[in-house]
């Protein structure tokens, strides 16, 4: 097969792994930065170009685009599959997970548990906000977050208040939710590949911290998935229409509830901490599924 990989950086790790796979498994792989490529939508012939070039039809392609271009980043990847190529995550699942507010209502949708959340934008209900969520301790999130960047537990309802307010000053999106306390700072990552979870592992934060986030010092380490948590797993990722997702889980005394559904999950410490080789999955499903013009979306929408 003819495979492309859409990254801005060949020498990212998981940029690196899955075009090593690719390459091992005797498919031609080219690494193309998405941000340099141009397209030509109005033709008859759908086209994409980078440099000098008009770029040949791949028979796959795995997009690896980051959270700050998802947009173009996305444009760029609904025009290869307006030529036919077998997007291993379609455009518009991508732009769907990006959407954090709209992902958390069609997994609500679709029966999955979730910490008890509400959104909110320049409410002054504030006190309503946080009796939605079952009171404080509670976390807010800035609905841009990332690593755990705009996350905070407010351990009274007053310091709920404050930066509520706060947020209210900057006018952005923030959600309120409840605080999973007996998830003790743990967040599990199941990696899901089609409609299996092929690894998964658990982020533990260190301590006085509640974010698991690695940029914040967390540890990892391979954990055993109930039943009831990879069947919530899968579903979530089903809900999604993603082909390849990291979803990750907190343990609640009512089960487990979804935190984040991510279109790119990252290799290194999934592959790093479980010892599988995961890009070597990831071709592997590509090589069973990908079909010219597969795409049920085909660019649209
Ligand atoms: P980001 O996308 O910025 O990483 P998350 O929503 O994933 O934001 O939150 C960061 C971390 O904070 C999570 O990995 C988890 O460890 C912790 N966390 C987030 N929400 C909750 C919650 N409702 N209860 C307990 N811990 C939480």
């Amino acid at each position: 097969m003819k495979v492309v990989v859409l990254s801005r950086n060949r020498k990212l790790y998981s940029t690196r792994r899955l075009a090593e796979a690719c390459a091992l498994r005797g498919h031609e792989v080219e690494v193309i930065n998405h941000l340099k490529c141009y397209v030509d939508i109005a033709s008859n012939r759908p086209s994409v170009h980078y440099g000098d070039e008009r770029l040949p039809v791949y028979d796959a392609v795995i997009p690896r685009i980051g959270s700050t271009v998802t947009e173009y980043g996305t444009a760029v990847l609904r025009q290869f599959e307006m030529m036919g190529t077998y997007p291993l995550n379609e455009s518009v699942a991508i732009s769907r997970a990006r959407n954090s507010l709209r992902s958390l209502q069609l997994l609500a949708r679709g029966g999955i548990g979730l910490p008890l959340t509400g959104f909110a934008c320049s409410t002054e209900s504030t006190q309503e906000l946080i009796r939605i969520v079952g009171g404080a301790p509670l976390v807010l999130k800035l609905s841009q977050s990332s690593r755990g960047k705009g996350v905070f537990l407010a351990e009274t309802e007053q310091a709920a208040q404050t930066l509520i307010d706060a947020f209210r000053e900057l006018d952005a999106n923030f959600l309120v939710q409840e605080f999973i306390k007996e998830s003790h700072g743990s967040r599990i990552r199941c990696l899901v590949i089609g409609e299996k979870v092929v690894a998964a592992m658990k982020y533990t934060a260190r301590p006085g911290e509640f974010r698991s986030n690695l940029h914040r010092g967390a540890s990892t380490e391979v954990v055993r998935l109930t039943p009831e948590e990879r069947s919530t797993a899968v579903r979530a990722a089903k809900i999604m229409g993603l082909n390849l997702s990291g979803v990750d889980l907190l343990r609640s005394y009512h089960g487990p509830v979804v935190l984040e559904v991510s279109s790119t999950p990252g290799l290194r410490s999934i592959e790093e901490t479980t010892g599988k080789d995961i890009a070597r999955l990831i071709v592997d499903f590509i090589e069973k599924v990908a079909k010219p013009h597969h795409t049920r979306a085909r660019g649209q929408g």
